[in-house]
């Protein structure tokens, strides 16, 4: 096996049982797991071995096998092998696009990615071959393969736009006849970009759906009510493919109509919610209106990854009784599925043995270390309809360096935090309004309202920041002391301007908080 840990999960599910009735994987019995020594919050009661709780729940044992697999893609040089003890349960040690140490700032640590070299190397070999708009990119680019690190980060990058430009079917890397789906990203702003699918395409995304129903403690035994859209659109389909894999019971419904939604949830004993953060927001209202809080079986949500406050996540946690799993995924890249959180809500694992994530510096596109904020940059590595190398997302996050508590390898990122088109630069720092966000958090006699103003004065560049206050605090204490923790936190101080409650503008819409007037 070349291709990284793209595997057929029936295959492996079938291999997992004979090896289970032969008693070979019994060692990898969870409950015979030691727990982490952390606080960290754990899962219920029900999924633990009161006598020896082990480091996972139960039902992640789909995975943990399933890397008893064998992988050759190991390099022989690189500390561990593939019989590594530490490999037994999880990654193998040294498992990262180049081994051997060769990885660079931002690729991970070599035992945090399974990313295969050989996979991202056949992924663009591949297309460099393909008469496709990118084959043709590549090509016109001089570029003939990829087998280093420096040969990665010298393709270029792609773009929506580019996605654009090869409207209809551009993109297609394989022959018509392969071709099974088409998928589509809104058209609102222009072109819509055509993403092609091959069968191995969408079994791939199903497989990533699956681990990430798992993830959220989902099993063969759920009941998966999905309200995303079906269509054009790669929600409710990539939903409802990953619950017929993992063999639970879909329940498709389609957004609206909320009667019939409650209807189901309570007629069918629903257990899992799939949804968007606002419709999951006001089927928790209505639940609550029509006293039907008793009378469904909630367990799980598995919410679409949007920018959603931690006051609206309470109130669809307590509203519905569900544990919450962001999920992570664009069109243009299988779908929503790439990526969830574990039950530790520690940032997104990303499942890299199908993507290559990166985070790039949004105005240099030069990689940054691990923990750093920057915008998501993905290659496909599997990918046959429509591979994409170094794709640009715009979604601001950070790989989340160590290791999880759950003790999974995934890489994590961080709850995407906006759009790299937010943030601004001064004084060498990049900033996104989040961070200043989570500043003014920290201060409960402030409201919710702000502005940054950016402008360049007496040669040097400024940043204010405006905010409203209820008056029973000296404005100048607030001042110093917003001041001081931007300082500490974002590492440059600002100047921070206090006004009485009410003066800053309100706007239905979207409000415009970041003025540069530095250029103006
Ligand atoms: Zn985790």
């Amino acid at each position: 096996m070349t291709g990284g840990l793209a595997y057929d999960l029936d295959a492996i599910m079938t291999y997992l049982r004979m090896q289970e009735e032969s008693g070979r994987i019994g060692a990898l019995s969870v409950s015979r797991r030691v727990a982490p020594s952390s606080s960290l919050a754990r899962p219920s009661a029900s999924t633990w071995s009161s006598s020896a709780p082990p480091r996972a729940p139960a039902r992640w044992d789909f995975r943990w096998k399933t890397c008893v697999m064998p992988s050759t893609s190991v390099c022989p040089s690189a500390s561990g092998s593939s019989t590594d003890t530490r490999s037994r349960g999880d990654r193998p040690v040294g498992y990262s696009p180049w081994p051997c140490g060769q990885q660079t700032e931002g690729y991970g640590n070599a035992d945090q990615r399974s990313t295969s070299s050989s996979s991202l190397t056949g992924q663009v070999e591949r297309l460099i071959a393909a008469d496709n708009f990118y084959g043709r990119r590549l090509r016109e680019a001089d570029i003939t393969g990829c087998d280093s690190v420096e040969d990665f980060v010298r393709l270029p990058f792609s773009q929506k736009q580019d996605l654009r430009d090869a409207y209809p079917l551009g993109l297609a890397a394989v022959p018509e006849e392969k071709i099974v789906r088409i998928h589509s990203s809104s058209g609102t702003t222009g072109t819509p970009v055509i993403v092609p699918y091959t069968a191995k395409d969408v079994d791939d995304w199903a497989i990533q759906f699956a681990r990430c129903y798992e993830f959220a403690g989902c099993t063969a035994t759920d009941r998966i009510q999905i309200t995303p859209g079906y269509g054009l659109w790669t929600a409710g389909i990539g939903f409802q493919a990953g619950a017929e894999k993992l063999g639970a019971m879909a329940i498709p419904m389609g957004p609206g109509n909320t009667e019939k939604q409650l209807q189901f949830m309570v007629d069918m004993q629903s257990t899992v919610l799939c949804a968007t953060s606002s419709y999951a927001l006001l089927l928790a209202e209505k639940v609550g209106e029509l006293g039907l809080r008793d009378k469904i079986a909630l367990k799980h949500g598995v919410i679409g990854s949007e920018r959603w406050g931690e006051k609206t996540r309470r109130r669809i946690k307590d509203g519905l009784g569900i544990d919450l799993f962001d999920i992570y995924g664009l069109t243009e890249v299988y779908g929503p599925g790439i990526g969830i959180n574990c039950r530790y809500e520690t940032g997104m694992h990303i499942w890299d043995d199908f993507v290559y994530l990166e985070i790039v510096d949004p105005e240099t596109g030069e990689p940054v270390p691990d923990g750093e904020w920057g915008e998501i940059c993905i290659t496909t590595l599997v990918k046959e309809g429509a591979p994409l190398i170094r794709f640009r997302t715009h979604d601001l996050s950070r790989i989340i360096p160590g290791e999880c508590p759950c003790g999974s390898r995934y890489p994590r990122i961080d709850t995407i935090s906006g759009r790299s088109d937010d943030m601004f630069k001064i004084h060498g720092v990049n900033v996104f309004p989040r961070q200043v966000e989570e500043v003014l958090a920290l201060f409960p006699q402030l409201s919710s309202e702000y502005q940054i103003r950016l402008s360049h004065l007496e040669g040097k560049d400024t940043m204010r920041i405006y905010v409203e206050t209820d008056g029973t605090q000296d404005f100048r204490d607030i001042a110093d002391a917003v001041a001081e923790e931007t300082k500490s936190r974002i590492g440059l101080t600002p100047l921070v301007k206090v006004v009485e409650l009410g003066v800053l503008p309100r706007s239905e819409k979207k409000t415009k908080r970041v003025f540069d007037e530095r250029y103006e």
